[in-house]
């Protein structure tokens, strides 16, 4: 059986001669980066845990996707340009044909990215993947040639206005409907839920597209309502929603049912379709910038302000306000109650 280091090279080092900023890629104590020019970072981790964050049993190049994507989904929310991940990898074992399947729909993607994987780490226990990602956003300077932290070009949760519209990009909710797929049995990577909850597609070029035209953004990845409401609590504003705006796929439909589907979108998770908010001046530009990527951008409702403290996400059906039902998903709830809190 190869050894530690056998495996790493075996499985994660490559020819980096090409990718920008690298000076020193996998074998030292630390990898050497140079940023570009005028540029800041945008520097992101997760982890994705066996059993929590994809099932046990999912394709293990699926695996090496999804637990890059989710990183990559991070940067796309941003609006910065993929450079360097680091992937510090829990083991239970050496399965070698596991490990071959990871490594390929890691690379597979990082490479439709250019994303470099400049260094990691590989310990033995429970299944576990924590990637950190590094993107470069511009940066820009004022006249003193301080940093101008107003003016950035990047898309913060904070930065919505009144009366922006809030729009969402694709197809959301079948991922939602492909874990339900996945957990009571059905195994057609090929489908559409399926594919959409295992191989995530992040929005990089969508992100980068928007970052002069949306106020706000970030990755829905626990439901439009609640995602929706971190950028009403950072913008100190309230959104409306309406129902009959949501986008709904026609595949998704046929899995979940009309309010199975809209359940789906508004409270199911694992998307990451990227929401955000911009002036409806700015609307045909941004679905332009976006039919270069095939991608649809869908208006589901606005911002706007209200006479209370609380900054909240309320769901209108034909105008009326409905009474929120279901919760997005919290690893670690707050309350019970709250579908969106202030
Ligand atoms: P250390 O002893 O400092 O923890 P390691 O033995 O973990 O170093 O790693 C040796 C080298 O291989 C380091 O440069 C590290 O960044 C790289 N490396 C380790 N694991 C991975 C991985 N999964 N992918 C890419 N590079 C890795
Ligand atoms: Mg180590």
């Amino acid at each position: 059986m190869p050894g530690e280091f056998e495996l790493i090279a075996r499985y994660f080092h490559r020819d980096l001669s090409a990718a920008p900023g690298v000076l020193l890629g996998p074998g030292d104590d630390c990898a050497l980066l140079a940023p570009s020019d005028g540029m800041q970072l945008a520097v992101s981790v997760d982890t994705s845990v066996a059993g929590v964050h994809f099932p046990l049993d999912a394709p293990a190049s699926a695996i090496g996707h999804r637990a890059l994507a989710v990183n990559l989904s991070d940067l796309a929310a941003m609006g910065a340009t993929p450079r360097w991940a680091l992937l510090a990898l829990t083991l239970p074992d050496v399965d070698e044909d596991w490990l071959h399947g990871f490594a390929a729909g890691f690379h597979a993607l990082a490479d439709r990215h250019g994303i470099a994987l400049v260094g990691g780490d590989v310990t033995r226990g429970p299944l576990s993947i924590t990637i950190t990602v590094h993107g470069e956003l511009p940066l820009v300077l004022n006249a003193a040639s301080t940093i101008d932290r107003v003016s950035q070009p990047i898309l913060r949760r904070d930065g919505a206005s009144e009366d922006d519209l809030v729009v969402i990009t694709g197809q959301p909710g079948l991922a939602h409907a492909g874990l339900k797929a996945w957990q009571s049995g059905q195994r057609d990577v090929l489908d559409p839920c399926l594919a959409a909850y295992l191989r995530p597609e992040p929005r990089i070029d969508a992100g980068m597209a928007l970052r002069e035209l949306a106020s706000a953004a970030l990755d829905v990845s626990d439901g439009v309502m609640g995602d929706l409401s971190h950028i009403c609590r950072a913008s100190q504003l309230s959104a409306a929603i309406e129902l009959h705006q949501l986008p709904l796929a026609p595949e998704l439909i046929a899995a979940l049912g009309e309010q199975g589907a809209q359940q789906a979108v508004l409270n199911g998770g694992d998307d990451y379709e990227l929401l955000l908010t911009l002036p409806e001046a700015n609307l045909d530009a941004a679905r332009a910038v976006l039919r270069a990527s095939h991608l649809s951008l869908t208006v589901i409702g606005r911002m706007h302000t209200t006479q209370e403290e609380v900054h909240r996400v309320s769901l209108l059906k034909a105008g009326v306000e409905q009474i929120a039902t279901g919760q997005s998903w919290q690893h670690f709830p707050a309350n019970t109650t709250a579908e969106v809190s202030s």
